[in-house]
């Protein structure tokens, strides 16, 4: 029996023409070798090649059945095996490329007619300049003669299993290099830029949202650059076999930290969520602790394992709190929600495809992560610039209450001081006139002392409506303090300000009071002081700004008390 299939595994392996597991070429042009693959495990103790090839014909084997074969995280290795047909006259240059960088050993065989032809040792164990190509990932090239070349491969490493492994013409492989930089080059384009612009609007808004966010986005780019490749093309090209594993999954850690403590930042779960909060500090404290004591000891498959999890958890608690922010009423819940969401399906997406469940292995979904991690960034850079929004119209908010008088809503002192100081400043350039009326309400402790204090507040309403309404567009009106109040008038000599303090006089003479359920009747006191033909008094003003004029008229509105009071008197 075992004869029996040892035979049927040559007679498979010597005519390879009618099978599944050859690639012809030139037809075949590009793509995937996965689903012509076939392989086992080196479970007992490592094997040779005279070995394998026993094996292969003996079998069994397991035929790939997807574009890549993904088997878990610390497995045993794979030999795998496919064969090549080239039905041309002439020998066909292909390169055959292992697009998983962190695989630490991959070796090659080629063999013709029984004969190997030649052998290719690569993976990231050996230093850039002993790899077949200096290339962030194992790949060879080499012109197949016509006829049948049997390529048998040997795969080791500590990381995930991810074989997805390509067969290009050499053409084909040039262009897939130059695509996927420009793809690689837009996505990382993006998120970096968007970092940058955070990392400076915190250094000037002291934000720590802004700054948490930079560093996220700052650790995906280098996270993704390392696990696919091509931060160890630059910089770690010969720091050996396991630098890459230990550096990925470390590099795992700044992102998911980072991307966390913003996230809480951002959408304070604090306040409404403590519980949350604290399982989301905990995971970000107690993980990398754990992955960090995996490193002490020299135990990879552990830390990895925590890796693993600390990214779940962060796609998981990002969606919670976006779900509590949004249970929260908080603003930006939703786009929140929305850009994790996303990115959680593309992150799953690139997983799962990396694993070979469910989603087919391809360019695509390969890079799915960072397309989704691009979108999320832009989402989330709106969110961070309407809250810039919010931010502005709260100061301007905070401005405005800080200027007016919650009683009255007329200008409190310091917005009188705010709005008029620019324009005393051009009146005193072009020399034009400029006068103050200050308006002090007759016996109002009375109004208070009879109707009540309320009272008083909403007679002090109804007064500085009527002096506002008696008053021209360009004039700042303010409560000055207590049932004082005061109107400056630019451009207006001090005759012009009489006419006007008398209009506001009799503006308050005859309001009604009727809707408070009082009979009463309402005079107030009035001092003008201005200048004339800009010649009055014009030093004085300049000397100690607005403040001498309205002394002036505080004089003024003594004297109006004095002789009687419910009158206009100017300072002479
Ligand atoms: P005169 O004609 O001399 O100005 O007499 P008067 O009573 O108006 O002046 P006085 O300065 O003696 O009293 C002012 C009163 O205004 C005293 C104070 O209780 C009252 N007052 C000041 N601010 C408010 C306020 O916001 N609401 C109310 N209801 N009363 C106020
Ligand atoms: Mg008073
Ligand atoms: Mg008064």
């Amino acid at each position: 029996m075992a004869l029996l299939c040892f035979l049927m595994g040559c007679c498979l392996l010597v005519s390879p023409l009618t099978r599944a597991d050859t690639i012809n070429i030139p037809a075949f042009a590009q793509g995937s070798v996965g689903t012509h693959t076939q392989y086992f495990r080196e479970r007992d103790g490592v094997l040779v090649l005279s070995e394998a090839q026993q094996r292969f014909a003996a079998g069994p084997l397991t035929t790939g059945s997807s574009n890549s074969i993904s088997l878990g995280i610390s497995v045993d290795p794979v030999w795998m095996t496919f064969t090549v047909s080239n039905t041309a006259q002439f020998a066909k240059a292909y390169r055959l490329s292992v697009e998983t960088p962190w695989i630490d050993y991959i070796d090659t065989w080629l063999i013709q007619d029984g004969i190997v032809k030649k052998r290719i040792t690569g993976g990231d164990a050996y230093a850039f300049d002993k790899r077949p190509m200096a290339y962030r990932y194992y790949a060879f090239e080499y012109a197949y003669p016509p006829g049948l070349t049997q390529v048998i491969m040997r795969v080791e490493t500590k990381g995930p299993m991810a074989l997805p492994v390509q067969f290009n013409s050499v053409n084909h492989a040039i262009a897939r290099d130059i695509n996927s930089g420009y793809q690689y080059g837009a996505l990382y384009g993006i998120m970096v830029a968007l970092a940058l612009y955070n990392l400076v609007l915190y250094f000037f808004v002291r934000r720590r949202e802004y700054g948490l966010y930079g560093l996220y986005l700052l650790g995906f780019v280098i996270n993704s650059l390392s696990y696919t490749g091509q931060l160890h093309t630059i910089i770690t090209y010969d720091f050996g076999a396991y630098f890459q594993d230990w550096l990925d999954i470390f590099l795992m850690i700044t992102y998911s930290v980072a991307g966390l403590h913003f996230a809480r930042t951002l959408l304070q779960t604090k306040d409404y969520a403590p519980v949350l909060d604290k399982i989301v500090l905990r995971t970000t404290l107690y993980i990398p602790l754990g992955m960090l004591a995996g490193f002490a000891f020299n135990h990879l498959f552990f830390s990895m394992v925590l890796a693993f999890l600390l990214n779940t958890c962060f796609v998981v608690l990002f969606i919670a709190m976006g779900v509590k922010a949004l249970q929260a009423k908080k603003p930006f819940a939703l786009i929140f929600i929305l850009s994790s969401v996303t990115a959680a399906i593309c992150i799953a997406v690139s997983t799962l495809a990396v694993a070979g469940i469910l989603v087919p292995y391809n360019d695509y979904t390969f890079k799915a992560i960072e397309v989704g991690m691009t979108f999320e960034a832009i989402l989330l850079a709106s969110i961070l610039g309407s809250q810039f929004r919010v931010a502005q119209v709260d100061k301007i908010m905070a401005q405005k209450y800080a200027c007016t008088d919650p009683l009255t809503q007329l200008n409190n002192r310091r917005g009188f001081q705010e709005l008029t100081s620019p324009i005393v400043e051009r009146i005193i350039n072009t020399k034009a006139d400029v006068s103050v009326v200050l308006i002090d309400i007759d016996l109002f402790k009375n109004i208070n002392d009879v109707y009540g204090h309320q009272v008083g507040d909403e007679v002090l309403k109804k007064v500085a409506a009527a002096i506002k309404l008696a008053c021209r567009k360009q004039d700042v009106c303010a409560r000055w303090g207590g049932e004082e109040f005061i109107v400056f008038l630019p451009n207006s000599s001090q005759s012009v300000a009489v006419e006007q303090a008398e209009k506001v006089r009799r503006a308050i003479e005859v309001t009604h009071f009727s809707d408070l359920n009082i009979a009463l009747s309402l005079t107030a006191s009035l001092g003008v002081a201005g200048t004339h033909k800009a010649k009055f008094q014009q030093q004085e003003i300049q000397a100690n700004s607005i403040e001498a004029l309205i002394n002036h008229a505080d004089k003024a509105l003594y004297d109006a008390k004095q002789s009687g009071k419910n009158r206009v008197i100017v300072a002479n």
